[in-house]
């Protein structure tokens, strides 16, 4: 291998220029030669390509987002496109290459893999952590404590004034950030994709809460919750059922996805980025980097697109001893 590639591709997270500043660096200390390749696939099928050195990626590891710049593309769902990709690469003369992404990104690599046999490594970027074969992705943990700081604040003035909120947090699919977020922010509930607690818990709870003299409650909702009704639903519930709770909402939006990332997710990426460079060298691929138990592990692509996340049930057991 004598040039690799590197690019940021789908949803952008917190921690993708760490990792990039990271597989670029470690091509610089192997001495082989590392292009960056702009707007993920589409920059890909464009021939969107800079050689970056080692000081190419000065003062980014602190910086949220992707400077590479992230794309959807349906162009590299079609194999017309994924051709022009192989094209540009080969014009090029880029050996592998080293994807940054969240699931979409990873099945796109694959079929790009099967089909032209171009070594790739997957590095998953993503703040919902729903990517199996790691216990964490990156952004995570940044997205998890920006969160925890809006409900503090959001905490300061439901106090205050006696109120109920709702905070609608991100989750389509997975409840990781909610349940994590209401443990550390101490929410009275939490409501999560991967359970549902039903209507009636949740007015029982607050009825508890509201008994036993707590003056504010914070009510954590994931996106994709299962009570069938959404953050400004579940307040005009709560106020038909439950006339008591002057009741707030706040979507928390894309605050979740922006800002400087968290020095885990700085220290995480930079694992992440070297371990995906010394794969490729010893000529791995088609596998995404994780962490689990501490340990950098490589999960077959496949499996860690098509593997599902479970959600911590210890840590569910934890939410429910606190909110008592
Ligand atoms: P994420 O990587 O954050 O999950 P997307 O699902 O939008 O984001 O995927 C990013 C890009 O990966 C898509 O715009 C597309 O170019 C490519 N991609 C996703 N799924 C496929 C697929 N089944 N075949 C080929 N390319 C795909």
């Amino acid at each position: 291998i004598k040039k690799l590639a590197v690019l940021t591709s789908g949803g952008d997270s917190p921690g993708m220029n760490a990792a990039v500043r990271a597989v670029v660096r470690t091509c610089a200390f192997m001495e082989i030669e590392c292009m960056a390749i702009y707007r993920g696939y589409e920059g890909m099928i464009e021939g969107d390509f800079v050689p970056f050195n080692a000081r190419s990626v000065n003062n980014i590891i602190n910086k949220g987002g992707t400077i590479l710049k992230s794309a959807r593309c349906e162009e590299f769902r079609t194999p017309e496109g994924r051709q022009k990709a192989y094209d540009q690469l080969k014009a090029a003369g880029i050996d592998c290459f080293v994807v940054i992404g969240g699931d979409g990104s990873f099945r796109g690599a694959s079929i790009f893999y099967k089909e032209f046999g171009i070594p790739v490594i997957g590095i998953p970027g993503t703040i919902d952590n729903d990517i199996f074969g790691t216990q964490f992705t990156l952004g995570f943990d940044t997205a998890l404590n920006t969160v925890v700081e809006a409900i503090d604040k959001i905490r300061d003035t439901a106090s205050s004034h006696s109120r109920l909120f709702f905070v609608e947090v991100m989750g389509r699919d997975v409840g990781h950030i909610a349940l994590n977020a209401g443990v550390a922010a101490g929410a009275e509930e939490t409501l999560i994709p991967e359970q549902n607690l039903g209507l009636e818990r949740l007015l029982d709870s607050l009825k508890r809460s509201k008994k036993s003299g707590k003056s504010s409650s914070i009510v954590v909702v994931a996106e994709g919750d299962k009570t069938g009704k959404n953050v400004f639903e579940l307040k005009e519930y709560v106020e038909k059922n439950l006339p008591i709770y002057d009741v707030r909402v706040s979507v928390l939006g894309h605050i979740q996805r922006g800002g400087s990332p968290t020095a885990f997710d700085r220290v995480l990426a930079s694992r992440m980025g070297v371990k995906a460079v010394e794969s490729l060298l010893e000529g791995k691929a088609n596998l995404m980097v994780g962490i689990v138990a501490n340990e950098m592990v490589l999960t077959p692509i496949d499996d860690a697109v098509k593997g599902h996340t479970k959600i911590d049930r210890e840590l569910i057991r934890v939410s429910d001893i606190m909110t008592i």
